[in-house]
């Protein structure tokens, strides 16, 4: 292992830090703390993980986090409703609905989602208005896993101006709006997918590369240029056996993990990367802290945000 780690839970646990000032002045003034409403739907065995670990930072940081549930069998109209009913609740400064709704909804009962919810509300930055916001960047509420990477690589001296980034995976909730964000920072951004041709020498040229794709230890060494610093979003629990043993060695903490659990939660960025890359995000402790601890910090911005424009319409 050679590459530096770039260390998500420590700038997380930083970010929450400096919030805690701004929660305690917003209390005093608004007479309660800053509010978010999650929209859970079904039970989604990750998305209970996900909404579980945004409740307990939530409470941890004083925000009030309300979880409104509602069962799989639920139809878009009724995730609308309590959408709706958040975005006019003078409690609630924040929402968010958990991704990915139920296939029954339809396919794109999320989009219908995000453009329901009220823009000033959008703590996950995913309504048409701040992605409009973002291309122009305008945004104040931008979505939280590209955000929470940003602050990830200035706090830790990574420098994004005139540098080569390569994007692998073209999301609307990771992959676009990341490069969006290092364009902005004046990186020189490609974008590539599942029809790149040449993947591994195309994502070879970056000094900066973030892979958020969805496929286990598939980046592997001929996709990094040496001393490159690689963002790794994916989170991937592998279960089986000969998969685990073939990226990990036997003395290695996965396979401790794998012999108590059953599974491993595993990147998108082979283990061996570590041996070229110059700065990598550990899995999990990279990535997955800084997009909670951005969902914090979208709710108090939200939060003050609103408090002023009331303020300034009294
Ligand atoms: P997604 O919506 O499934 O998008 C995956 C993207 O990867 C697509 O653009 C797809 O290309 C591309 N892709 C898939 N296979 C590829 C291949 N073989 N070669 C090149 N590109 C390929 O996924 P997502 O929501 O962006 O999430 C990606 C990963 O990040 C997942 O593991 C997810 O769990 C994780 N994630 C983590 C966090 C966190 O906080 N740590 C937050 C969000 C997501 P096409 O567009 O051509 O299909």
């Amino acid at each position: 292992v050679s590459a530096h780690v770039l260390d998500g839970t420590a700038v997380a646990r930083a970010i929450r830090d400096e919030l805690s000032a701004r929660i305690s002045a917003f209390a005093q003034r608004a007479g309660r703390p800053p509010a978010l409403g999650i929209v859970l739907v079904g039970d989604d065995p990750a998305s209970e993980i996900y909404v579980r670990n945004k409740m307990k930072t939530g409470m941890a940081s004083g925000i009030t986090v309300d979880l409104v549930r509602l069962p799989k069998t639920a139809t878009l109209e009724d995730a609308l409703s309590v959408v709706r009913r958040l975005n006019t609740s003078p409690a609630h400064d924040g929402i968010l609905v958990q991704s990915p709704l139920p296939d029954t909804m339809g396919p794109d009962a999320e989009a219908v989602v995000f453009e329901t919810i009220d823009p000033a509300k959008d703590v996950d930055g995913f309504s048409p208005v701040n992605v409009g916001r973002l291309v122009q960047n305008r945004a104040v509420l931008h979505s939280c896993t590209p955000a929470g990477i940003i602050e990830l690589l200035t706090r830790s001296g990574v420098d994004i101006a005139g540098r080569r980034a390569v994007v692998i995976g073209r999301s609307d909730i990771v992959g676009k709006p990341m490069a969006m964000l290092l364009l902005h920072r004046h990186a020189t951004v490609t974008i590539c997918h599942s029809r790149t041709l040449d993947l591994p020498s195309v994502a070879a040229e970056a000094d900066l590369l973030i892979v958020a794709i969805g496929r286990p230890a598939f980046v592997t060494r001929p996709f990094v240029k040496p001393g490159a610093t690689v963002v790794d979003v994916g989170m991937n629990r592998v279960s089986d056996r000969a998969l685990v043993e073939s990226w990990f060695p036997p003395e290695s903490p996965k396979r401790a993990e794998y012999a108590q659990k059953g599974s491993v939660l595993v990147g998108d960025v082979h283990p061996d990367v570590w041996d070229v890359a110059g700065a990598l995000t550990p899995v999990p402790g990279g990535v997955g802290p800084l997009t909670i601890a951005m969902v914090m910090h979208n709710t108090v911005v939200a939060a003050e945000m609103q408090a002023g424009s009331t303020a300034s319409r009294a």
